[in-house]
């Protein structure tokens, strides 16, 4: 028998005075960790299985459960650590590319954790958000670069097509196929109920959700899955994806187990079949290929609605976005390298991109020097975590922001990183019916509700206190931001002072 060199992650903690052997564990568990022991006459657990997903300990109804990061430990070394020695290991084992999901969680500099946001005293009073009007509605899309009105003063410019969102948020690309029928039903939901968008993935759109179409964003990836006429004149906007922050560079991989039947109704892929999508689309390798697909979608939608091109921030990224603004496309998404997925190459997902605080800034920055910020919204995703986030990244630059992460984690994902088993205990990234089954959109769209209605009024509080009341004045708004314990460099980047300056 071959020697099993990979020691379990964590170590299952059962309390024997507590448990009553109601096997409840043992039913929530699609990584069977749990067993009765008929024996022992007792519970017993195989460590090696766990993901530490919580779920056995949430519903553990007597507490008996906690699951420990596993004591056992390598000599110590600053070099090889244990979790790049057990990397090798498993490569040495399986020969294969380490997959892994959700973002980067490596030790990189959190830029928005070192920005602080200003507050008005004296000179310049606060505003009461409970008693005054606060504006925090936004528009996502070209502006006009001036106003044309006709001899009797009446307005004659036509505005170009635009996204109206009630708060500067909006859920991000998950495809059905990655995550659940009920995560994507509970996301429809809550954006129809908040006034602002979800988005399809790149998965297609199944057919019941047509009916959210006002409050939902097609996308185009280079697999074109579930692309046809109707799918371009479903939505408000349609997405063209280039890349994404999880996995710069690379294409899509969803695995033929997660093809189940409506999935690949729904993509327009034979079930079963894996779907994969390419790392470039294959009729675009310029800005005038981009520009000929922006042009494409638009003649197809009959130039009513917007197109986001959606990009990872990468090394060049503010040359990137500048050619995109050039190509045609109303709205740029950058999606940062901190930002999920539901699998990626580990290696991948862990080294390549940029923090979005860098990129945004430095995009933001570009286009205003070269006098096209105008020609495109900017909007920003990768580890967007609180109202907070939000602020400093509208006033860093963006027009809104798309959060992936954050919205699954309010449906209950405990971002145990497991999504590419497919086994998602949560009902989120999962096709398993067993599984999607735990995740009640009637219960799921509510917490998504409340967690963006508690934003706004948090937003709403933080323009209040720096003197602000309409999010459009705080957009690019840097005095409003002082950076603490960050280098000449970054602060130069990021176009903010220093704290106390
Ligand atoms: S759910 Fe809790 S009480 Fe029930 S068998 Fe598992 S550990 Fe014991
Ligand atoms: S979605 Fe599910 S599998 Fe993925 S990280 Fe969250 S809890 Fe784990």
């Amino acid at each position: 028998m071959a020697i099993q060199f990979v020691m379990p992650e964590f170590e299952v903690v059962r309390d024997p005075n507590k448990c009553i052997a109601c096997r409840v564990c043992e039913r929530q568990c699609a990584n069977e960790v749990h067993s009765y022991d008929a024996d022992l006459k007792m519970m017993i657990s195989d460590d090696s299985k766990c993901v530490n997903c919580h779920r056995c300990v949430t519903l553990c109804p007597t507490h008996a459960l906690k699951i420990k990061k596993s004591e056992h430990t390598f000599r110590d070394n600053a070099n090889w650590s244990g979790a790049t020695i057990n990397e090798i290991y498993k490569q040495a084992e399986s020969g294969g590319v380490l997959l892994s999901s959700m973002g980067n969680p490596n030790n990189f500099p959190v830029y928005f954790d070192k920005i602080l946001i200003n507050a008005s005293q004296v000179t310049n009073p606060s505003i009461d958000p409970l008693r005054e009007p606060m504006e925090t509605k936004v528009f996502l899309g070209k502006k006009n670069a001036e106003i044309k009105r006709d001899e009797n003063g009446k307005l004659i410019s036509k505005l170009p097509p635009q996204i109206e969102l009630t708060m500067p948020v909006m859920f991000s690309a998950m495809s059905y196929g990655s995550i659940s029928y009920n995560a994507h039903k509970s996301l429809a939901i809550a954006a129809q109920a908040l006034g602002i968008c979800y988005n399809t993935g790149e998965g297609g759109l199944h057919k019941d959700f047509y009916k959210y179409g006002a409050n939902t964003i097609v996308q185009v990836a280079s697999g074109r899955f579930g692309v046809y006429k109707d799918y371009l004149e479903a939505g408000v906007a349609i997405e063209i994806k280039m890349g994404q922050g999880a996995k710069p560079g690379i294409g899509g991989h969803l695995p033929g187990s997660k093809i189940v039947e409506d999935v690949s109704k729904t993509r327009m892929i034979p079930q079963g079949a894996d779907a994969i999508s390419p790392a470039p689309h294959h009729d675009i390798y310029s800005i005038e290929d981009l520009r000929q697909l922006v042009y494409s979608l638009k003649e197809a939608t009959a130039y009513k609605k917007p197109v986001i091109v959606k990009v990872a921030a990468v090394h060049n990224i503010a040359a990137i976005a500048s050619g995109i603004a050039r190509s045609g496309a109303d709205i740029i998404a950058i999606d940062g390298f901190r930002g999920g997925t539901g699998a990626a190459p580990t290696r991948i997902r862990d080294n390549v991109g940029i923090p979005i605080e860098l990129a945004l800034a430095s995009v933001d920055q570009r286009l205003r020097d070269e006098g096209i910020r105008g020609d495109v919204s900017l909007v920003v995703g990768g580890s967007i975590r609180s109202s907070a986030d939000v602020v400093k990244a509208i006033a860093l630059g963006a027009d809104a922001v798309y959060i992936g992460t954050a919205a699954l984690i309010a449906l209950g994902c405990h971002l145990c990183r497991s999504c590419q088993t497919g086994k998602c205990n949560w009902g989120i990234a999962t096709q398993r019916p067993d599984l999607v089954k735990r995740l009640n959109p009637e219960v799921g769209a509510p917490r998504l509700i409340n967690l963006m209605t508690a934003w706004n009024h948090e937003i709403m509080e933080f323009m209040g206190g720096m003197g602000i009341n309409s999010i459009e004045a705080l957009r690019g708004n840097r005095l409003m931001l002082r950076g603490v314990g960050l280098n000449e460099k970054e602060l130069s980047i990021l176009g903010i002072s220093h704290a106390g300056e």
